[in-house]
């Protein structure tokens, strides 16, 4: 009896030691782990503020210095351009005829594409070529996958739908907008995954190598559009995965004062034709940018540059927001 208790006792405790180490392997993996998030975040954020200390800042470039003219904008024009905002409170206005093309046949080598049909506005889709294609030139990856763009609002009803389906419609609201109210209805919109040359489908993190596409994302004029900070303004959970096109420079003055879209258009209504913000890219092209208030009726009179080039983008709230490049110059701000 004594003798079979004895191994009984150290059967119970080898047990004991097994448990103890697999705990001590859960509790230093998940530290591990723990420890590993929290170092890559704080090095997110140091690369972060040394980003946004190296750029440029943008300034106040008062009174005329540029032959103006007025031109006339007509009020549909509100809802059309780079810079419209949408969201939960600002619904999309489809116009009568569609301007996306095919992502697939227009995309480059340099990252891949769920589905044939997945369609954007040209613009957004030379951008993403120009931005992907330097991704691919500095780290050597091409496994981001488009897997989203432009939904009508028949689409988008089917997203959420089939969001609300596997995890019920408080859920699928945190994630996916009513339609007529989604980014993905104006084609300047885009969501990556991951698709590996093994065939494997990953979600994307916007982590790891992933994370410089995200920072640096603003040089070819796009935004990540929800970020958590920001979610109590834009309504929407983190979406790492998310961009938006905006433009340059607008996205590069967003970068640098870390403003979201419903934010920065908050930010431009201070800046008047004659009060306008002045900033230079990376490759010190310098842009003006000012706000002009939409009148009640059929059109707004816009100041703009006889002699330069300049886009107006429409708000999709109140006004026009227009851009005019200066050009390239070292003596511009
Ligand atoms: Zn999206």
């Amino acid at each position: 009896m004594k003798r079979n208790r004895r191994p009984m006792k150290q059967k119970k405790k080898s047990l004991c030691v097994f448990w103890l180490i697999c705990f001590l392997c859960l509790a230093v993996g998940i530290g591990g782990y723990g420890l590993y998030r929290h170092v890559e975040t704080a090095r997110n954020q140091r690369e972060d503020e040394a980003l946004r200390a190296g750029m440029n800042q943008p300034g106040i470039a008062k009174g005329w210095n540029w032959k103006a003219k007025t031109v006339s904008v007509p009020r549909q024009q509100l809802f059309k351009g780079e810079l419209i905002l949408v969201n939960a409170q600002h619904a999309y206005h489809f116009p009568a005829q569609e301007t996306v093309v095919s992502v697939y046949e227009n995309k480059n080598t340099a990252y891949k594409v769920s589905n044939t049909s997945i369609r954007l506005l040209p613009k957004t889709i030379e951008r993403l070529n120009q931005m992907l294609q330097a991704f691919e030139a500095k780290t050597g990856i091409h496994e981001v996958m488009v897997t989203s763009g432009y939904r009508s609002q028949e689409k988008q009803q089917a997203v959420l739908d089939e969001k609300a389906e596997k995890q019920g419609i408080t859920e699928a609201r945190r994630w996916a907008a009513s339609p007529g109210y989604s980014e993905h209805h104006t084609g300047f919109a885009v969501d990556f995954g991951i698709y590996t040359d093994s065939g494997r489908s990953l979600a994307y993190t916007g982590a790891g190598d992933y994370a410089f596409l995200n920072r640096t994302a603003y040089r070819y004029g796009f935004i990540v559009r929800y970020a958590q900070e920001k979610s109590d303004i834009t309504g929407i959970d983190d979406e790492p995965w998310h961009f938006r096109y905006v433009g340059v420079p607008h996205a590069y003055i967003m970068r640098q004062k870390n403003l979201c879209l419903e934010e920065y258009i908050d930010y431009v209504r201070a800046f008047s034709p004659t009060n306008r913000l002045r900033i230079q890219d990376d490759e010190n092209f310098a842009y003006e940018i000012y706000f002009v208030s939409a009148q009640n009726e059929e059109s707004t009179a816009v100041q703009v540059p006889v002699a330069l080039p300049y886009r107006i983008s429409g708000n999709n709230v109140d006004g026009f927001i227009v851009t005019v490049e200066l050009g390239k110059s070292k003596t511009a701000s």
